[in-house]
């Protein structure tokens, strides 16, 4: 068997397509553009990438972005008046603190701070608890997107069989609890997970967040399962000096076994931004006072 590619690309722009057209209708009804703050502190390389490519993005789906980018060395105390003022700033419907933060900055008292139904990354335990409870509020990005492809390649999910290894706050507990809420029988494994090759073999549906480069093998794949790999590991290049993109998945050996398989890059990455928009989105019709059909996004 060769698996077929998911091509998380593709759906991404395909999302984000529609994010822009709902944001226009929103722009027509509520007089005024969502809009979506990101806020950086210091200067790590990684974080200036993506904080450069959330804001255009934003701006391409047709809403404000609006970025603040403050010293390594801002206090804790002027981070949470930078995010007490947007919590009360009406232009604003979505917040985001790109982390890691410095370390004299305690990341939990940040995330406390910022208004749950503006908490577009989805981190506030109010999110949390509205997510294990099934009441509406934000997702996290990245498995809301996994979640995605999942339906779009299988449709309902009841009753398979789902294995999540990686328990983070921000990937596999978040996962884990959609996939029960699609009626999934889940496993969560993580690094004292036993005979964690015989736990994945279960799986119908297989998520690996793990941040180790290719630790999911072939032959820990049952035939005919699907795969979604979330890792992003940069490992030596053939060339010299170089370096290369891969997941958690060894793709060559499980795409031969599986029936589906996102590939990295081109598979999850492209949708977390994705699902950023259309969160944002779903906050501003929310924070409008506007009704956005539940399965319009
Ligand atoms: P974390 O480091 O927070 O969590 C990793 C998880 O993997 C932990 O629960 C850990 O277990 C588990 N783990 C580590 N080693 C093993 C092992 N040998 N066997 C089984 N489980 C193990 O990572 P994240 O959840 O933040 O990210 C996971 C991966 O996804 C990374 O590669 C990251 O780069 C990528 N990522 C990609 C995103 C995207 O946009 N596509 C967004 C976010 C993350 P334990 O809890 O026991 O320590």
């Amino acid at each position: 068997m060769t698996a077929a590619i998911i091509d998380g690309k593709a759906f991404a722009a395909t999302l984000r397509a529609r994010v822009g057209e709902l944001a226009t209708a929103f722009e027509a009804k509520a007089g005024r553009k969502a809009g979506l703050a990101v806020v950086l502190v210091g200067e790590d390389p990684a974080s200036q990438v993506y904080v450069r490519s959330k804001g255009k993005s934003t701006l391409e789906a047709g809403m404000n972005s609006f970025e603040h980018k403050l010293p390594a060395d801002t206090s804790e105390a002027d981070l949470l008046a930078v995010v007490e003022a947007l919590n009360a700033d009406v232009a604003v419907d979505g917040i985001l603190v790109q982390l890691p933060l410095p370390k004299h900055i305690d990341e939990q008292k940040v995330i406390a701070a910022i208004n749950p139904d503006k908490d577009v990354d989805g981190f506030h335990v109010t999110n949390a608890g509205r997510l294990a409870v099934g009441q509406p509020g934000f997702v996290p990005c990245t498995p809301l997107g996994c979640l995605m492809l999942l339906k779009d390649r299988l449709g309902d999910l009841s009753g398979l069989d789902a294995v999540v290894i990686g328990r983070s706050n921000i990937v596999g507990k978040p996962m884990a609890q959609l996939l029960i809420s699609e009626s999934c029988t889940v496993t969560v494994a993580h690094s004292r997970t036993k005979d964690l090759a015989d736990v994945v073999r279960r799986a119908d549906i297989v998520v690996a967040a793990v941040g180790r480069p290719e630790m999911v093998k072939g032959d820990w794949i049952k035939p005919g399962a699907t795969v979604i790999d979330v890792g992003i590991n940069r490992v030596p290049g053939a060339e010299a000096g170089k370096t290369r993109l891969v997941g958690d998945v060894d793709y060559a050996s499980a795409a031969a076994v599986a029936s589906a398989i996102t590939p990295v890059p081109g598979g999850v990455g492209p949708m977390t931004i994705a699902v950023l928009l259309r969160n944002t989105l779903v906050a501003a019709y929310r924070n409008a006072g506007l009704v956005l059909a539940a399965d319009a996004v």
